[in-house]
């Protein structure tokens, strides 16, 4: 399954903004656009000179989309055609489509620091969804789904700290969390207050109509 193989702080600066990929890093002074508020590849002074066109400041909020969820152009076009498909208003059932991931609600359940760590749970096959072993992170989950730890996983020093660490975690509103048995249910579909995102879906819905 293709994924991003670079350095992810880059990714942050590229876009000048914390996507918050790389967990509690992103709070400390590690990181890396604390350190350095640039592009790569830019200098400060190139950085202050550069304007961006309106279709460069749209791409901006697309790439921005694309790698807080950690998905690559082709796949996100997909998910952007179906989000045209369905009844409503596209850029609400875009953020609608991406947070219903599976690796993004693993995230948003508090069970990884990051939404990149939630990615490398699901692939590794530590969770049950309904009961059945699910390992493909762009699996959309619905209302009434469960997600709960493989028995096996549940024996881990990873899960055994983040027993003790999910008390202090905050989740969505449209989740439920058993917080002894860290079992999570989808309760209802997220809408728009329940969903935070540092992009603007009606940005992107301008770059894909031109
Ligand atoms: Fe982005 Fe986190 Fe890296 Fe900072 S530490 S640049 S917020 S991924």
């Amino acid at each position: 399954m293709a994924r991003y193989t670079q350095a992810t702080c880059r990714l942050c600066r590229r876009v000048g903004d914390k996507l918050m990929l790389k967990g509690d890093r992103c709070f400390t002074s590690k990181c890396a656009l604390e350190r350095r508020d640039v592009p790569p590849g830019y200098s400060a002074i190139a950085k202050r000179r550069a304007k961006k066109s309106d279709r460069g400041l749209q791409l901006q909020q697309k790439q921005k989309a694309r790698y807080t969820y950690g998905i690559l152009e082709r796949q996100f076009r997909k998910v952007f055609a179906e989000a045209e498909r369905l009844p409503g208003v596209t850029g609400e059932n875009l953020l609608v489509l991406l947070e219903r991931r599976l690796d993004n609600v693993v995230y948003r359940l508090g069970f990884a620091s990051s939404r990149p760590q939630a990615r490398q749970l699901v692939r590794h096959g530590h969770f049950r969804l309904n009961g059945r072993k699910t390992d493909i992170p762009s699996c959309l989950v619905k209302p009434g789904d469960v997600i709960a730890w493989r028995e096996a996983s549940t024996q881990s020093e990873y899960y055994k700290t983040l027993v003790q660490e999910i008390e202090s975690r905050t989740i969505p509103g449209w989740l439920s969390l058993d917080k002894q048995k860290l079992v999570g249910k989808i309760v209802n579909l997220p809408a728009g207050d329940d969903i935070e995102v540092k992009f603007d879906a009606k940005v992107i819905v301008e770059y894909y109509s031109r």
